[in-house]
């Protein structure tokens, strides 16, 4: 026994030779399976974009049955079917949007990133009374009294450190 030949698309093998393979892969069911397979992985718009600019398949709609199947050149997607792809491409592309506006670098330039990142600091310093309070300095929970903590860690007075003015450092 020869080689066989497996296929895919339609999970079936049968022995491969020129003959066999040229009719298969020409056969009406084969071209049905791979379409299906790749249609898995088109996305909703390409597919909404194609079925709206087909006619409705009169057949299949009337007895729910069409012998062309997924080669027919009409639309076998009901009102309905239409509708809830047509759903399902808005989320798709709300969610691609989302995912767009939380990157680093929205519209993929730095200037674009800090003109949002200064809006988004503005409008939360005019928004927020607590703005002001948060830029004080503030000793973590737990810690002593200030009094008692060496002076290494204590916060430097408002403007800085004084020192003398003709202090060396040796
Ligand atoms: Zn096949
Ligand atoms: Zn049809």
């Amino acid at each position: 026994m020869g080689k066989r030949y497996f296929c895919d698309y339609c999970n079936r093998s049968f022995q491969d030779n020129l003959h066999n393979r040229k009719k298969h892969l020409n056969g009406v069911q084969h071209l049905r399976a791979k379409k299906i397979w790749y249609d898995l992985f088109r996305d909703a718009a390409a597919i909404l974009q194609e079925e709206q600019s087909k006619k409705p398949c009169r057949k299949f709609l009337q007895t729910g049955q069409c012998d062309f199947g997924s080669n027919c050149r009409f639309s076998h997607m009901t009102e309905e079917d239409l509708e809830k792809l047509s759903t399902q491409v808005q989320e798709e592309k709300r969610a691609k949007e989302r995912q767009l506006d939380g990157a680093v670098f929205p519209l993929g330039t730095v200037d674009g990133w800090l003109e949002k990142r200064a809006k988004q600091r503005g409008t939360a310093v005019a928004d927020s009374p607590l703005a002001e309070e948060e830029s004080v300095f503030q000793y973590p929970p737990g810690w002593p009294p200030v009094q008692e903590l060496p002076p290494s860690l204590r916060a430097p007075p408002p403007g800085g450190w004084q020192f003398p003015p003709n202090l060396h450092w040796g």
